[in-house]
């Protein structure tokens, strides 16, 4: 079987692999991805630096030719690297090809970025200055990613960091390698000069701790959990370097009594059940007033019985697998501390048998569960979700904001006023109405607030704030 190996210093090196295997058939072994070391870890990071001065001087068009070419192939083979991706990861086909799509359109979304970096020069309050403001690049980003969008957070924390001049440490999550190999491939035909970008594949807790414990790293983009991220917050804090979280969520999707059912019910499926419930933007806690609250938990257990969980890569499959046996562990725990916590399992929750050994898992819906419940409050990552009845729209939203969490939240409605009421009281990165948690769009900002996010947002322009460092020039005329 092919080894797929690091990239340090514009050379692929790297002898000892780690099987890739499909959730859908752990008989099916997709590759053999090298596994870096520390040493290889701090090699990757040499070499960063010492690209760093040319590139960061490097011309907006060779920056911007880079960036298309990338967009272009990965665009051109979305069907074969979609596929990859589900293969990797198990959702399914469609969700593949579509986040492939996506990587894509980031990767064309900032070779256009790159022709259009500007700067500022205003007057000085005192007589005959001048005052530039400029953007630079901050130095060796490190990045790091994690399983549920292998494709998709590489690209959007890649492509900008390239974008501004900066050169690049990836170490992306251990168990979806194969994506993340694919797009460093790409960029490398793509006429990436060598240091510029390097991949360090392996486990968090060696390579991504020797890039924490780096001095050399001037600034780290994390996604993953709330736990990891703390330890990159306090190793970053230590070094005075920037860094960037996108961590858990506990998204709430509010369903009002004057909410068009259909709409309700599709957004509430979609938000907790697609892409096995692994997005950090799923809902896991819907919210419903008590008008509507048994017509739509009746109307979301028929809607969940013509749901096709099977292998991720078969025609007509909703939902795929669950992506390990630990998540699976996690999930089919949840469901054991939901019944125990006395909420109702109204529908799903069992594990089921496919063709192919998989981790399949029925997906699950609680109802009179409390918002105090675990289930209701921690971070679950898995197709799980519980209906909480409420009184009132007022209720709606109280419970909706009681929580830790802050990335994303919706809700289902035919009122303007409460819908302009949520925009607004929302404590949440991002609002959906009428649309589910999950599921946004590449050009725009990306991200929370709580326990959710730290520092600016990803994705669109807004990635500038974090991917540069700002300066401030004075002369005298
Ligand atoms: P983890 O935090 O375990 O892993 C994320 C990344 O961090 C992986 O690449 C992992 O490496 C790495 N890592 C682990 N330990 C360390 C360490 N000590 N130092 C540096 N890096 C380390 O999360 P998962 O990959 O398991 O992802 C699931 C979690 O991520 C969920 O809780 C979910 O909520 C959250 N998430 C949040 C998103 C958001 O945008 N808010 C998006 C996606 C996920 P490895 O796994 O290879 O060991």
């Amino acid at each position: 079987m092919t080894l797929h190996q690091n990239l340090i210093a514009g050379e692929w090196v790297g002898g000892d692999g780690v099987a890739n295997i499909n959730p859908s058939d752990t008989n099916d072994v997709i590759g053999e991805y090298a596994r870096a070391s520390a040493e290889d870890a701090k090699a990757a990071i040499a070499a960063a630096k010492a690209a760093f001065p040319a590139w960061s001087r490097s011309g907006i068009l060779e920056r911007h030719a880079i960036l298309r070419k990338t967009a272009d192939e990965i665009l051109a083979r979305k069907d074969e690297l979609g596929r990859l991706l589900s293969r990797e990861e198990g959702k399914t086909l469609a969700e593949g090809i579509g986040e492939t799509v996506r990587a894509g359109q980031i990767f064309d979304f900032f070779a256009g970025e790159a022709l259009r970096l500007a700067g500022e020069v205003i007057p000085s309050v005192r007589p005959n200055i001048g005052v530039e403001i400029t953007r630079e690049p901050v130095g060796v980003v490190g990045i790091i990613t994690p399983w549920n969008f292998p494709i998709a957070i590489p690209a959007w924390k890649i492509a900008p960091a390239l974008c501004y001049g900066n050169t690049i440490v990836f170490k992306p999550a251990e168990l979806v390698p194969g994506c993340s190999w694919a797009i460093v491939d790409i960029l490398v035909r793509a006429g990436l000069p060598k240091g510029v970008l390097n991949l360090v594949m392996g486990k968090g807790s060696v390579v991504g701790q020797t890039m924490l414990d780096s001095p050399d790293v001037q600034a780290i983009t994390f996604t993953g959990s709330t736990g990891t991220g703390k330890r990159v917050a306090l190793a970053s804090v230590e070094h005075n370097r920037k860094y960037q979280l996108e961590m858990g969520g506990k998204n709430p999707f509010v369903v009002l009594d004057d909410a068009d059912l259909n709409v309700a019910v599709e957004a509430a499926v979609n938000s907790a059940f697609f892409s096995t419930g692994q997005r950090c933007t799923a809902s896991s806690r819907v919210i419903v007033t008590e008008g509507i609250h048994d017509r739509f938990v009746q109307a979301m257990g028929e809607r969940m019985k013509g749901l096709v969980i099977d292998d991720a890569l078969k025609a007509g499959t909703h939902i795929g697998p669950v992506v390990d046996q630990s998540q699976l562990n996690q999930d089919t725990d949840y469901i054991a501390i939901g019944k125990q916590e006395g909420a109702k399992l109204a529908f799903g929750g069992e594990l089921l048998k496919r063709d192919t050994p998989g981790f399949y898992l029925q997906p699950a819906l609680f109802t009179e569960a409390t918002n105090q419940m675990r289930i209701s409050q921690e971070e679950i990552f898995g197709p799980v979700a519980s209906v909480i009845r409420v009184k009132d729209y007022d209720e709606a939203l109280a419970v909706a904001n009681d929580t830790p969490f802050g990335l994303s939240s919706g809700i289902a409605t035919t009122s303007l006023k409460h819908a302009t009421h949520f925009k607004r009281n929302a404590e949440a990165g991002m609002v959906m109405v009428n649309l589910p948690t999950a599921g946004v769009d590449f050009h725009v900002p990306f991200g929370g607030r709580k326990g959710s996010s730290h520092g600016s947002r990803e994705q669109g322009r807004y990635a500038a704030e974090f991917y540069t460092t700002v300066k401030t020039a004075y002369t005298l005329a």
